[in-house]
């Protein structure tokens, strides 16, 4: 059987091959090999200048300074280092963290834990688009809340929020503002030089990067304090310990790199492949659109379909590689809270499918696609 195309980019991208190549030359003897911590030899010096290189070019992208990037195995924990680091490292001012009904389960699930250490959690719900209001943010903060934690781009809905607003709300408050921007490099543009954020986590694996591999962006004017959970030899400036990955460090950062590189080319790509995507999608009946298209990534669609079962879908869908909801929450058979959560109904929240594509994705892929969708779609309705 021929592979499937596939259009769940919002899960995971493929490497790029550049990067791929780049990365198989920090693994063997002949390469880049040595511990990038020994001090004591010249492999171990040319390590450490491949890992200080990535770190530049990780930080280029978001207009921070390289000192500001802090190694971690992805974005998970890099948002487990944001939101537990910060709220203990600063428990003498308050104990409130603010976050969304909607965000990744790296966020909810840490903030829970949180709770149970004694910490208080509000969790705003966004609007019908995604998007979390200036006003909801403004009615949770209390004199308490030292953080606010909202993600740049919603990984199901490709809702964009408004990180300007958001951010300048937070500290206007005296809070500090973490954005779990794992979806955002190469689709959305983050500078924090210039955005009034505080904690940014990121993921190469969203972005044509290895999986097992990430990043904790922390800023050092006003300087953040976070609390390490991770003890070790005293790796990056102490917050995070343990040997660095230096193939997988190279390999997010020359991903970045392309992906500022060719921030346009991508952009446009996805953009067109999205308007042959709708312009198909104009001749089925019964569509509806989860995502608010105004307000949201060009690469992610999520819809529903009348009259069919996701699953029933999915299945029918043999030939196409694609998602109900997250592929984080895939093992339940719960309607997508996040779904829910935008105010979608629970058997339409059962009956949608999120479509999402990227670099590789061809026009073609889109028509075949489609064609499928059109087959299935009348085979389980008829
Ligand atoms: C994928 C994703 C994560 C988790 O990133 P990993 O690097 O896979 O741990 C966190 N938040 C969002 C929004 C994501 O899309």
């Amino acid at each position: 059987m021929s592979q499937p195309i596939y259009l769940d980019y919002a899960a995971t991208t493929p490497v790029d091959p550049r990067v791929a190549e780049l990365m198989m030359r920090h693994l063997t003897l002949d390469g880049t090999f040595a511990n990038p911590a020994s001090r004591s030899h010249m492999p171990g010096w040319l390590a450490e200048q491949a890992v200080e290189g990535a770190r530049r070019q990780v930080a280029e992208l978001i207009g921070a300074d390289p000192r500001e990037i802090v190694w971690t195995s992805g974005a998970t924990e890099a948002n487990n280092l944001a939101l537990s680091g910060y709220m203990r490292a600063n428990a003498e001012r308050g104990h409130h963290l603010i976050t969304s009904t909607i965000e990744h389960k790296a966020i909810l699930d840490t903030a829970s834990a949180l709770e149970a250490e004694g910490f208080n959690v509000t969790r705003i719900a966004p609007q019908s688009d995604g998007r979390i209001s200036p006003e909801s943010l403004r009615e949770a903060l209390r004199d308490d809340t030292v953080l606010v934690s909202l993600m740049a781009v919603n990984n199901e809905l490709g809702s964009i929020n408004d990180l300007e607003t958001l951010g300048t709300i937070a500290r206007e408050h005296g809070a500090a503002f973490h954005v779990d921007a794992a979806q955002a490099p190469g689709k959305v543009k983050i500078d924090v030089s210039q955005q009034p954020i505080d904690l940014l986590s990121l993921s190469a694996h969203k972005a044509y990067g290895p999986k097992g591999v990430g990043a904790l962006y922390v800023r050092r004017q006003p300087q953040v304090k976070i609390d390490a959970l991770i003890h070790g030899g005293g790796h990056e400036r102490g917050m995070r310990s343990g040997t660095l990955p230096t193939h997988q460090i190279v390999g997010m950062g020359e991903a970045y790199r392309l992906s500022s590189e060719q921030f346009d080319i991508d952009q446009q790509h996805l953009i067109a492949l999205r308007a042959q995507f709708l312009a198909g999608l104009r001749e089925i009946e019964g569509v509806h659109f989860n995502t608010d298209i105004e307000v949201s990534v060009p690469h992610i669609l999520n819809l529903a379909f009348d009259g069919v079962e996701g699953e029933a879908l999915l299945m029918a869908l043999r030939g196409i590689a694609i998602s109900t909801g997250s592929a984080c929450n895939s093992a339940s058979v719960e309607p997508s809270f996040v779904l829910t959560g935008i105010g979608v109904s629970r058997p339409l929240a059962l009956a949608s499918l999120r479509f999402s594509f990227g670099r590789f994705t061809t026009i073609a892929d889109i028509d075949s696609a489609l064609s499928e969708l059109r087959h299935a779609l009348s085979a389980l309705r008829a």
